[in-house]
């Protein structure tokens, strides 16, 4: 017995998760109201260790964002920008693929490629780039865009939801990202990404996907106006679909953060609700007859902070991700400075 659910009153669950039963959306959401991180924890790295013992694995990667211009505006989103906007960009093909030769000669594995739903730039940029970078080197994983930018290609290409992928495929996607999940409630959405797609149709994009014999991660982005009712339910949404295609291959809990942001949040994710959101995600909400629903439980570095991402190793988390180089810069500045006082 792990000596720090001994006397816990988490300890019927800990049993459980060491029976290998699935724990209930009640029980996932008295693991995220609880106060004892430590028992959390424990249950966490018990169903850890299950999966893959003292491994852990990490990727070496280049992150991409080929334009941040987007024609929505969600309002927990820092990155997008219109054209009127001084900052805005978009890159060339050769622009990216100068940028992905680059990163080959330092060792990458993968190149993780996203943008906004840009106006005007046609289907066969993004087949063109994915063929120039297939090209470029067989073996690179290509990890692209995330749900809403396969509808809006969907709709570019003027094709249903599955042809796009497959048009998408041959011309070398490897694998989908997992973001814009958000939170599903639909209350919620509404007041962090109104006009963005629905829960429905971002486990759709990825159903599809997975039948194509795809593979592709997801996420939730936690710490704004949503409860904690909202994350078991999301968990339970994400977990369903698992257990119908098998086809993700990790689970990447995002803070929010703040700053430039138009969502007002009395209490903005501190460095303990990191580690309860991955322990309680890791311990159980996913767990699927007694192992984790997916491999790989990420705790990536810069949307976490540094400090508070080192426990995380003993409460669930097995996968390092990668450190990204646009999209969390913020989160990467307000969350290193919060960590300095986890709880
Ligand atoms: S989150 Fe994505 S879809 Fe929403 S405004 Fe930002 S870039 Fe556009």
């Amino acid at each position: 017995m792990q000596f720090f659910v001994q006397h816990s009153q988490l300890r019927d669950l800990y049993d459980k998760v060491a029976a290998g039963q699935r724990i209930s959306e009640a029980d996932a959401l008295r693991l995220f109201e609880s106060k004892d991180l430590n028992a959390v924890g424990a249950i966490a790295d018990l169903a850890r260790r299950r999966k893959v013992g003292r491994r852990a694995s990490y990727i070496i990667n280049r992150y991409i964002n080929y334009s941040n211009y987007c024609i929505l505006s969600c309002q927990f989103c820092s990155v997008a920008r219109k054209k009127r906007d001084a900052d805005g960009f978009q890159l060339s093909i050769e622009e990216i693929v100068g940028k992905a030769r680059e990163a080959l000669r330092l060792g990458i594995a993968e190149l993780h490629i996203v943008g906004g739903l840009h106006p005007s730039l046609p289907f066969s940029y993004y087949t063109d780039m994915l063929q120039a970078l297939r090209a470029l080197d067989p073996r690179l994983q290509l990890k692209c865009f995330t749900a809403i930018e396969i509808l809006h290609l969907a709709w570019l290409a003027k094709k249903p939801l599955a042809q796009t992928l497959e048009a998408l495929k041959a011309a070398g996607l490897d694998s989908l990202t997992g973001g814009g999940a958000e939170i599903f409630h639909p209350e919620v959405r509404n007041v962090i990404a109104r006009g963005k797609e629905t829960a429905e149709e971002y486990l759709d994009v990825h159903r599809s996907w997975h039948r194509l014999g795809g593979r592709s991660t997801c996420t939730m982005l936690y710490g704004h106006v949503e409860s904690l009712a909202d994350r078991v339910d999301h968990l339970r949404q994400l977990r369903a679909l698992q257990d119908e295609t098998r086809g993700f291959v990790g689970f990447v809990p995002l803070p929010y953060h703040p700053e430039d942001n138009d969502i007002p949040v009395d209490k903005p994710p501190t460095g303990y609700d990191a580690l309860r959101t991955i322990a309680a995600g890791a311990g159980g909400a996913e767990l699927r007859r007694g192992r984790p629903a997916w491999d790989h439980h990420r705790g990536a570095h810069f949307p976490h902070g540094g400090r508070a991402i080192a426990p995380t190793a003993d409460g669930g988390r097995n996968d390092q991700g990668h450190p990204r180089d646009r999209m969390h810069a913020r989160a990467a500045e307000y969350l290193l400075r919060a960590d300095q006082g986890v709880g």
